[in-house]
């Protein structure tokens, strides 16, 4: 019943993609998606005009506000998950994300803390801060970026234990497809996934730092740059680890034609 619906949805976004003299925001790849995944549209949009208007929005600024509500409408869906029927019942709250919908730049850590689970938001606890700091020396504020996680619900612990444990593969697998969608409508110039565990959540790829930051790597066209959790420089404050993920971010800014000054070229030389 939907299909011919969908057909009629994705010739329309050739037709504009090819004739129009407006450039979609829609990807040949997630053009494809829709081809082979009629759910997609759906995931991902509230209405077929919506996924209509995102596809074609360019530079208006109805696109913004649009993908605002995109991100809203999968925000709700997040809100009463319970594909992890245990996170579900010992999460305070889902964290979904936080920032601009229109970001170049988007971060992707692995998973919320206890500190996230209590305020609702990404990156708020000591590593967080120490993020909003990196952000800030790039000249960024964290309203100008994109902040979400692999997993949106704090990986439950044992009753009467502290800290925080990393999320596990099929926790990640589960959750995943929020985030691809989170990707899908902000459209990020630049990825930045921070520490192992939230590459191997994006790529499915399992690999040490050493043998991933520090270089770029892609994910579905997407330049991805690699480089450590800041909870890595929290446990480990030698300056030739803060000069590692800044240099790190130095060739982010550098891909996003950002200026560079010599103070920052040259911190924690
Ligand atoms: S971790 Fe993700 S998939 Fe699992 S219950 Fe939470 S929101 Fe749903």
């Amino acid at each position: 019943m939907m299909q011919p619906a969908l057909d009629l949805v994705i010739a329309a976004l050739e037709t504009i993609r090819e004739e129009g003299d407006r450039t979609p925001r829609a990807s040949r790849t997630a053009l494809a998606r829709l081809q082979t995944d009629p759910f997609f549209a759906l995931r991902t949009a509230r209405t077929t005009q919506e996924a209509i208007e995102s596809a074609v929005a360019t530079g208006d600024p109805g696109a913004r506000n649009n993908k605002a509500d995109l991100l809203s409408a999968v925000r709700e869906r997040v809100g009463v998950c319970t594909r992890c029927a245990h996170l579900a019942c010992s999460r305070t709250q889902t964290v979904f994300g936080v920032g601009n919908p229109d970001a170049d730049l988007m971060f992707i850590g692995e998973a919320p803390g206890a500190d996230e689970d209590r305020q609702g938001e990404p990156f708020v606890g000591r590593a967080g801060q120490l993020l909003t700091r990196i952000l800030k020396a790039m000249n960024f504020a964290r309203e100008d970026v994109y902040i979400a996680n692999i997993l949106k619900c704090r990986p439950d612990m044992p009753a009467g234990s502290f800290g925080n444990r990393p999320p596990t593969p099929t926790e990640m697998q589960t959750c995943r497809p929020y985030l691809i969608e989170q990707i899908d409508i902000i459209q990020p110039s630049v990825l930045v996934a921070l520490g192992a565990v939230a590459v191997e959540g994006l790529l499915g790829t399992r690999a040490t730092m050493r043998e991933l930051r520090g270089r770029w790597h892609t994910y579905n066209s997407i330049p991805l740059m690699i480089t450590y959790h800041p909870a890595y420089l929290l446990r480990n404050q030698a300056s030739s680890e803060k000069r590692k993920v800044w240099e790190d971010m130095l060739q982010v800014m550098e891909r996003l034609e950002r200026p560079i000054s010599e103070r920052q070229r040259n911190y924690f030389l």
